[in-house]
């Protein structure tokens, strides 16, 4: 159990207007948390201040080597005022996977979900309550030793910070446009593909922006060494409907294990929807929807939750989903998730 001295903000931050349709990212709440790490004294000092800049030295070592990981999840506000986390602790379990790739030494998991919840109550006026709105929860982890040498650092600061958002895509709920990237790759099997770590996303950036000049949201990737199996989306896990099986890329080691894959594969098996989770190339995605057999196409993630995609380009090829609108599954999915984290379906899974 962590010793949280609190130091609240005099001067808090107006509020964002409650019809306020909130871009994603953009706006941060009164308060932040933050603790130190020294190597012999272990993690120390945690502490909620005002949200404010940090001092570190130029040679901090994350400037440098990008020794740095971090974390997402949400906090939504009940009909009747009670605020709800969405899993946290396999934000916790998964901060100390990625942790251990990047050698940063661990947080106690009852720590880390303690920290996220003390912060969020101290803030709870932030939390919106407009349809599709929620708080997002940005932890994160720093190597700070002033140093130019390459090694893990010894010292780190962990710090979490919250942003009211709205939609990620400005599309919402409806389908997005995704680009198949054939030339570059994010992430290959034994390396941090699998760990949530600032440089898997510095790879794809370039990827992006080639895919953004085209009109599409997102880039999905394929496998590095084959160039031939999907692996996920920028920032969510991907699911294929083909022929009434639900398929999705087994965790090789290259993409990132979702919160949201996860949840979506124990809502589909609870409701006797077989998933598999194997190797899918874009060959068989490819074949499928020219025989008409693929169905549906969605991403999964804590920002979008359920984004259905109405539309993939791969090499000349586009390949039309659902007519580009969205599709049974994803919705029911998308009603039952966002039902279950605003408390107003029963939580059979006890998330
Ligand atoms: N893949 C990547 C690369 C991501 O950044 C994210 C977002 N965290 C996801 C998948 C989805 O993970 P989650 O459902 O835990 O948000």
């Amino acid at each position: 159990m962590l010793d949280i001295k609190t130091t609240k903000t005099t001067t808090p931050k107006e509020l964002p207007d409650k019809d306020d349709p909130l871009k994603f990212g953009t706006i941060f709440t009164d308060h932040m948390f933050i603790m130190d790490y020294e190597e012999g004294k272990g993690w120390h000092d945690a502490r909620i201040i005002p949200y404010q800049p940090i001092s570190l030295e130029p040679s901090a070592m994350v400037f440098h080597y990008g020794q740095e990981m971090f974390e997402g999840l949400k906090a939504y506000k009940t009909e009747d005022g009670r605020i709800l986390l969405f899993r946290p602790h396999m934000n916790a379990k998964r901060t100390n996977n990625t942790c251990r790739r990047l050698c940063i030494p661990e947080i106690p998991e009852e720590d880390f979900v303690q920290a996220i919840k003390e912060l969020v109550k101290i803030d709870k006026a932030w939390i919106p309550t407009k349809e599709g709105t929620s708080l997002y929860i940005r932890p994160f982890i720093i190597a700070t030793d002033p140093f130019l040498g390459v090694r893990p650092s010894h010292t780190y600061k962990f710090m979490i910070i919250l942003s009211p958002v709205g939609p990620y895509y400005p599309e919402g709920l409806n389908p997005v446009k995704i680009w198949i990237e054939d030339e570059y790759v994010r992430a290959v099997k034994g390396g941090i593909g699998e760990a949530k770590a600032g440089g898997n996303y510095v790879a794809s950036l370039k990827a992006q922006i080639k895919a953004y000049e085209e009109g599409y949201s997102q880039v999905l990737w394929l496998d590095g060494v084959h160039r031939k199996y999907i692996e996920e989306v920028g920032a969510m896990n991907i699911f294929f409907k083909i022929n009434n099986v639900v398929v999705t890329p087994k965790l090789n080691g290259s993409i990132l294990p979702g919160v949201t894959r996860d949840s979506v594969i124990k809502m589909c098996n609870h409701w006797g929807i077989k998933v598999e989770e194997r190797l899918i190339s874009i060959d068989e995605v490819y074949n499928a929807h020219k025989d008409g057999l693929l169905e549906e196409v969605f991403g999964t993630g804590t920002a979008a939750v359920i984004s259905p995609v109405g539309h993939l380009r791969w090499e000349n090829h586009i390949m039309q989903v659902e007519d580009g609108g969205i599709g049974p599954l994803s919705q029911k999915l998308y009603n039952t998730l966002t039902g279950i984290q605003l408390g107003k379906i029963e939580d059979v899974y006890n998330w």
